[in-house]
């Protein structure tokens, strides 16, 4: 316990909980930066989809370095790691399964660079895409709620997910799991319905932790067009990158 006088007033790295200066130690943080396609990719200047070079069109929207694209069904959506990095997947699995609430700070520094990227002027809104009633009943939090809250963007917590939700043991396959069967059951958060505040006038970049096919976000997206949303865009911690 050498030292541990003074360690009352200092602080422990989030992910190893070994003393630190920092919220993450530098050893900590130089793996998660590793692990960002920023450190290795490049991306579609269009969609931000991360790409091995420019000598190809993008996979997502198909624009071709240089050129806009016609395709605007395609919501921009930056995301920061591949689901397969080692650390960046235990962390995520940390906050999911272990409840460990701490690791939506780390979330949240990564995603915010996700979000200053795609909203460079700061006037954006976040919406966090809410987690199934079954998942916020179980845990008593919603998880992307608890990041938006590190983050340095107002919060919007006008989507409602109205999806039930399956029990983990029906969802067997581990990307399935991570999703939570949450797909394209998005409304208006009762909260805000009849409401005439002009927030649809501002962008909104939604906040999700994981996606494999992009339909969590589109769905979640699509529900924002349909309130009136012109500028949508989302920010994404883990996308798994091989699926
Ligand atoms: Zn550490
Ligand atoms: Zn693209």
């Amino acid at each position: 316990m050498k030292g541990s006088f003074v360690r009352l007033f200092g602080r422990n790295c989030l992910v190893c909980n070994e003393p630190s200066d920092d919220v993450l130690c530098p050893d900590c943080k130089a793996i998660l930066d590793a692990e960002c396609f920023d450190s290795y990719m490049v991306r579609c200047p269009k969609c931000f989809f991360p790409m091995v070079s420019y000598d190809y069109d993008c996979p997502r929207c198909h624009t071709k370095e240089g050129k806009s694209c016609t395709n605007t069904s395609v919501v921009p959506i930056y995301a920061i790691a591949d689901y397969n990095s080692n650390l960046s997947y235990s962390l995520l699995h940390r906050f999911k399964f272990f409840g460990d609430k701490k690791m939506a700070k780390v979330a949240a520094m990564y995603m915010q660079r996700a979000v200053d990227a795609l909203d460079p002027k700061g006037d954006a809104y976040i919406v966090p895409v809410p987690c199934s009633r079954r998942s916020l009943k179980e845990r008593g939090w919603d998880q992307m709620v608890q990041v938006c809250r590190y983050m340095d963007r107002p919060m919007l917590r006008i989507l409602e997910n109205t999806n039930e939700g399956l029990s983990q043991q029906k969802l067997l396959d581990r990307t399935q799991r991570m999703e939570e069967g949450r797909e394209k059951r998005f409304s208006m958060a009762s909260a805000y319905e009849g409401m005439d505040e002009g927030y649809e006038n501002r962008p909104v970049v939604l906040v999700d932790d994981v996606t494999t096919t992009f339909s969590t976000i589109q769905a979640a997206a699509g529900c924002l067009a349909g309130m009136g949303f012109k500028d949508v865009k989302a920010a994404v911690w883990l996308y798994d990158y091989k699926a």
